[in-house]
């Protein structure tokens, strides 16, 4: 079966608009205070299941109300959340996000029960990676934990994909184990010591990760698109022209569809034109979740 497998984190976001962030010391008042549903691998799970993919989850939230709702969420977007467990101890994962009258973001972040995500209850599903086709994984849980799953997807013929967000060193071992990385400008940098900035400089970043065993890079550029270096294609490919409200999740919209379009079988430039309209549609949107779009608004937009 063609099923997609992503395993990541859960967080609260809270958000809360403020005239400019609150100084040492000083209480501020703010408004439209909101608590959204995000984190990577939720977000990214969310974006596959409304895109048409089959997707399984997992995670690991709180054994609190907001973990539950929006566990129930996934559900209802179509997600298997079988292997979304809750933790006795800890509350769901958290950001709490200041988002200032000038639109600039101040973020504070705490794993929370994503931190307990441990290789063993990778192990626990370790079935669901197996039997999928693909597996989409980020940063946002401990590393050895997404160490263990690429291992068990590579030993059981799954296909691995890394979205290697939020930025952080890694070790050769673990990229030697993916076959699709799909960073954006900063995180392209900061694993192959590459400025990109344009196609040129991505091209030498590709290069980089085809000399660490990657067969597949995708490198996204904002607004200017995604650089290309696949068996298929090689090459910059711009996205859509549209107003950007919110950039919140673009990244995210981005890996969902175009896993989602790749395992209906689109070839490689349609299903990166796929993603490429539901990841605009979503930056002309608020928000992380909320802005993700359905199948037929993306079909809608790309007609
Ligand atoms: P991230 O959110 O991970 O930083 P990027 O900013 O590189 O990722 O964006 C990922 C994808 O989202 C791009 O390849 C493109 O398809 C789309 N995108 C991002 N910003 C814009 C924009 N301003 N206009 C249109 N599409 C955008």
């Amino acid at each position: 079966m063609n099923r997609l497998v992503v395993l990541g984190s859960v967080n609260a976001d809270h958000v809360l608009r403020v005239p400019h962030f609150p100084r040492p010391g000083e209480t501020l008042a703010g408004h439209s205070y909101r608590v959204v549903p995000g984190g990577k691998g939720a977000n990214q799970a969310v974006a596959a299941a409304r895109l048409g993919a089959e997707v399984s989850f997992i995670a690991r939230i709180g054994a609190d109300a907001i973990g539950r709702e929006m566990r129930a969420g996934f559900a209802l977007d179509g997600i298997d959340v079988s292997a979304v467990e809750e933790d006795a101890m800890l509350p769901t994962g958290i950001a709490i996000i200041y988002v200032s009258d000038e639109g600039e973001n101040s973020i504070g972040l705490s794993a929370e029960a994503n931190g307990a995500l441990c290789p063993a209850m990778v192990q626990r599903h370790g079935n669901l990676i197996t039997e999928a086709h693909t597996l989409l994984l980020q940063l946002e849980v401990p590393l050895e934990s997404v160490f263990e799953a690429a291992r068990l997807a590579r030993a059981g013929g799954t296909r691995v994909v890394l979205n290697p967000a939020p930025a952080q060193p890694l070790p050769a071992e673990l990229l030697a184990l993916v076959d699709l990385i799909t960073p954006n400008q900063t995180e392209a940098e900061l694993l192959t010591g590459v400025a990109v900035t344009n196609e040129t400089s991505a091209a030498s970043a590709a290069a980089r990760f085809h000399a660490m065993g990657i067969s597949r890079v995708m490198i996204t550029l904002g607004a200017q698109g995604v650089y290309c270096s696949d068996p298929a294609f090689v090459g910059l490919i711009p996205g859509f022209r549209v107003e950007a409200v919110d950039t919140t999740a673009a990244g995210d919209t981005f890996n969902g569809a175009l896993l989602a379009a790749e395992l209906a079988g689109l070839d490689f430039k349609a299903a990166v034109r796929f993603a490429h309209g539901a990841a605009a549609l979503s930056v002309t949107r608020l928000g992380a979740q909320s802005a993700i779009p359905r199948q037929e608004e993306v079909a809608a937009f790309l007609d």
